[in-house]
């Protein structure tokens, strides 16, 4: 065999939800939100001063990171920003999982989490939910390598409660404890509160779902300084000018207009609960969501076929082949009108 095929990096990669190009689908499989973002990113984005495409960006992504850091009244250096959370979570794994013991995550989680292990070589371990889905936390008090939990959990929309957090933070001391709030604008109390009681946690955020800007590529981390400082130095190590200029200037407008980010959230808890009240009416199980999704399952009729059948239609939620959670379909919370279509079909394959 050719010497580079055998020392080729292999790799499992991570299967993202389908991105149909064509228009005229209901699209409710990958969390994206369904109202435009900010008014304010669309009239910076109209003003944006084309000629300093000319010049690289800021490696520091200043304004950027200054402005979450006052959002979330914290310093600067507490702050990393990365193309979206995937690439934050994926350098964070980098930085600081390093060890010979196995890192911990749910065996029912974001997906990613064991393609980047495998990629970087990381030793890791998957101890299971509880039936009903939620974190045994004793499975967290064994040596390891670091830990990762997300919270509310993706894709089964449930969260934690903080203090179950706190103590796995509290118990692990030597390790890093990444908590990916993909989700948390959409319910539950964020680990932020811990940042300052524990030099061990790294909190993980994105504005591709609760901020409408998924295609912009924006996510953050927050923790410790010194946590920083070793982000910094790995992302410094690997490309320094990953944040383009639109996104840094886009994303800064965003955090700008809290009136009309706290109306989009509000909007999408009221029509997820609306939902979920209407799926349980024609029997399906709704898990309690604390996020833009809800994760169902249906008392006769199997997931899969939902799928393949509300795909004919041309209406597309999150299926996954994998045990424990295969007969479940994901729905991401699309607007009023789109789910007054999707629960008119979905009653029908239901009868
Ligand atoms: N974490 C979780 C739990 C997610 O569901 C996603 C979305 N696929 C991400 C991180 C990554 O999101 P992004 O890279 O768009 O910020």
């Amino acid at each position: 065999m050719l010497e580079w095929k055998v020392n080729v990096r292999e790799t499992i990669p991570y299967v993202p939800g389908e991105q149909p190009q064509e228009g005229n689908i209901i699209k409710l499989n990958t969390n994206e939100n369904p109202y435009p973002p900010a008014p304010k990113v669309a009239s910076m984005a109209e003003q944006m001063d084309t000629d300093k495409f000319r010049l690289y960006p800021d490696p520091d992504v200043g304004m950027l990171t200054d402005k979450l850091a006052e959002y979330h009244g914290v310093n600067s250096n507490q702050v990393f920003v990365g193309v979206g959370s995937d690439d934050v979570l994926a350098m964070a794994f980098l930085t600081f999982f390093n060890s010979d013991k196995p890192i911990l995550f749910p065996d029912i989680t974001y997906s990613f989490y064991k393609v980047w292990a495998g990629l970087f070589k990381i030793p890791y371990s998957n101890p299971s939910l509880n039936r009903d889905f939620t974190i045994n936390i004793q499975d967290y008090m064994v040596p390891n390598g670091g830990i990762v939990i997300t919270n509310p959990n993706a894709p089964t929309s449930l969260y934690e409660p903080l203090s179950s957090i706190e103590d796995i933070v509290k118990a692990n001391p030597c390790s890093v404890v990444i908590v990916d709030e993909a989700y948390i604008d959409f319910g539950g109390e964020s680990a932020l509160s811990l940042i300052e009681k524990y030099d061990n946690v790294l909190v993980v955020r994105t504005f591709s779902k609760s901020r409408s800007m998924a295609g912009m590529r924006i996510g953050y981390a927050v923790g410790n300084e010194e946590l920083i400082n070793a982000l910094k130095s790995v992302k410094l190590s690997y490309n320094s000018y990953t944040m383009n200029m639109p996104s840094i200037i886009l994303g800064t407008e965003s955090v700008e207009d809290e009136q009309y980010f706290q109306s989009t959230l509000a909007k999408i808890v009221n029509t997820r609960e609306n939902v979920k009240e209407q799926l349980e009416a024609i029997g399906f199980s709704v898990l309690e969501s604390a996020t833009n999704f809800l994760f169902a399952t249906h008392e006769r009729v199997s997931a899969e076929s939902i799928f393949n059948d509300l795909r004919k239609k041309g209406i597309y939620v999150r299926y996954f082949k994998t045990p424990r959670i295969d007969n479940y379909i994901r729905i991401t919370i699309g607007t009023d009108e789109e789910m007054a279509i999707f629960m008119e079909e979905i009653t029908k394959l239901v009868k």
